[in-house]
């Protein structure tokens, strides 16, 4: 198959914002580049919005919303039904575009967009989703009614990892429920907002509903504090996302920010081990373990476990097939920027010096035709403790932690007493083992066999502890309660009124 983005085509040129429906040049003068990662090379740049540029498209966006908050939910949602086939129709496209800045493979971009647009899917049916609640007869002649409203301007943060997936967790839901959207995506992979934006145009939706304004901490903190950004959804790393939900909440916003993450995997001694390394090669080194929910700790229960989970996992990581995204038969691509790889090979040192096993080296990885791409090849420390720097921080690239247990209950302790608590994942035939796991680990998305138990996008997204500041988990039923406001309504009709004033504090009797 032939992409339509070859490192060949692409030039250098300023990615736009989109404000009001228009594609506009940035005015700031700061621009951030964006690189292909298999080449190591600058392809475009992203202009940096200043907070002038960043209240533009929060106006234009204030100023689309009450048309489209008084649109029909289900003429909302016939939008969404057309932007859902266009990103079909357009997916070999939208996800070369991916794989030249993020550097995933195409095959895995591919699949981004589509668990994006199941949460368009899910959208679609917002009509239902935002039936409201009647109760007849509260008191004599009084009924009551309960409806959901949405919020007005709300806006999206996103990080690199997912340049598709994670603004569609978001906007999709936000839009549908009737608010108007200001992205700000990732200054690494920024072509993808504003992608999205011209074929949600496209889709027939109204200039200023949805707007992409690019930018770095300055245009994050125009955001925060704007007056008319009525909420915040944020996905990213730990410290800013809490930064985001202290200073969004401050200011009176509804917020929910999502942030790092160190995802265990236990594997009891009665596994199917074959099951359980195929399980683990996907989920520690796929993406190139640029992904929330990656695993990126094995848990083995036991000794014997733990040998013959080294035993199998050795060759098949050393055997991994690392090539630039666009090559058919790559299982991993390149890390993000020559910054993330070089953070991700400094924590394969503090390993090494911390007293970690380093069974597999992956560092010093030469893929042939591509020696500035920022490659580097799978990697695993066997023999980490909880006290290591490697065990406690999220490393987010290729490197894969082994933690040997002696027991369930060790297992079971390590999870419940990391930091994070986003995803996590048992591997067992055991019922009892799995129904226990299930009721008392401390974490937001828990997987059975299953090693990436991302929610579909009918459930919530989000995790627990350090991983998610907030109340609500994203897309599903709680992304329709964040975008939306509770309004409830006791009605009385003119008899009651006729009957006179009242001055004894009501009881709806
Ligand atoms: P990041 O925190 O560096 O950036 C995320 C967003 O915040 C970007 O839009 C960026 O421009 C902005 N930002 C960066 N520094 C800022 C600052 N000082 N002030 C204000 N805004 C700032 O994250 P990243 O490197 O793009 O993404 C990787 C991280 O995202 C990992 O930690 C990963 O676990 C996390 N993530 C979490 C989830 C989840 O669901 N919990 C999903 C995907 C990624």
């Amino acid at each position: 198959m032939t992409l339509p983005v070859t490192p060949a085509q692409t030039t250098i040129e300023p990615i736009p914002h989109v404000i009001n429906g228009q594609l506009t040049e940035g005015q700031s003068g700061r621009f951030g580049e964006v690189f292909n990662p298999a080449l190591g090379s600058v392809v475009r740049r992203v202009p940096l919005a200043t907070r002038e540029e960043v209240g533009q498209a929060v106006e234009a966006a204030a100023t689309a919303f009450p048309a489209w908050a008084a649109t029909p939910p289900h003429v909302r949602a016939r939008v969404l039904f057309r932007f859902r086939d266009l990103v079909e129709q357009q997916a070999d496209r939208l996800a070369a575009l991916i794989t030249s800045e993020h550097g995933k493979v195409f095959s895995d971009a591919k699949g981004e967009l589509t668990r994006g647009l199941e949460v368009v899917e899910f959208a679609c049916g917002i009509p239902q989703l935002l039936k409201g609640e009647f109760s007849e007869q509260v008191g004599r002649g009084i009924d009551a009614v309960s409806m959901r409203q949405p919020l007005g301007v709300v806006a999206g943060i996103t990080p690199f990892n997912f340049p598709a997936m994670v603004p569609m967790w978001m906007f999709p839901v936000a839009l549908a429920c009737g608010n108007t959207f200001v992205l700000k995506p990732s200054e690494r992979d920024p072509s993808l907002g504003v992608a999205l934006a011209q074929l949600l145009r496209e889709a027939g939706l109204p200039d200023g509903v949805f707007n992409v304004i690019h930018g770095d901490k300055e245009a994050v903190d125009a955001l925060l504090e704007h007056e008319k950004v009525e909420a915040i959804s944020f996905v990213g790393s730990t410290p800013i996302a809490e930064y985001i939900y202290q200073q969004g909440t401050a200011r009176g916003k509804r917020v929910q920010a999502l942030g790092g993450a160190k995802n265990h995997m236990i594997v009891m001694p009665d596994a199917d081990l074959d099951q359980a390394v195929d399980a683990l090669m996907g989920a520690a080194f796929g993406s190139a373990g640029e992904r929330c929910m990656a695993i990126s700790v094995v848990v083995p229960v036991g000794e014997k476990t733990a040998e013959a989970l080294i035993e199998r996992l050795v060759p098949r990581i050393q055997a991994l097939k690392v090539a630039p995204g666009t090559d058919p038969s790559a299982e991993m691509g390149p890390l993000v920027t020559r910054q993330h790889l070089d953070k991700v090979t400094a924590y394969i040192e503090t390993g090494l010096a911390e007293g970690a096993k380093l069974r597999v080296d992956g560092r010093g990885l030469a893929v042939e035709g591509h020696a500035e791409g920022f490659f580097l090849g799978g990697s695993l420390f066997d023999h980490v403790t909880s006290s290591m720097r490697i065990y406690k921080e999220e490393i987010f690239g290729p490197v894969l932690c082994m933690v040997r247990a002696k027991s369930f209950e060790e297992g079971l302790g390590l999870i419940n007493d990391h930091a994070f608590g986003n995803g996590t994942a048992l591997f067992t035939r055991d019922g009892d083992a799995a129904q226990s796991f299930l009721s008392r680990v401390r974490a937001g998305m828990v997987g059975v066999n299953v090693p990436i138990p991302v929610p579909m996008a009918f459930h919530s997204f989000g995790g627990w502890k350090r991983s998610l500041f907030g109340d609500h988990h994203m897309h599903g039923p709680e992304g329709v309660r964040f975008y939306t406001r509770l309004k409830t309504a006791t009605v009385r009709w003119p008899t009651g009124i006729r009957a006179g004033a009242e001055f004894t504090m009501p009881t709806l009797g």
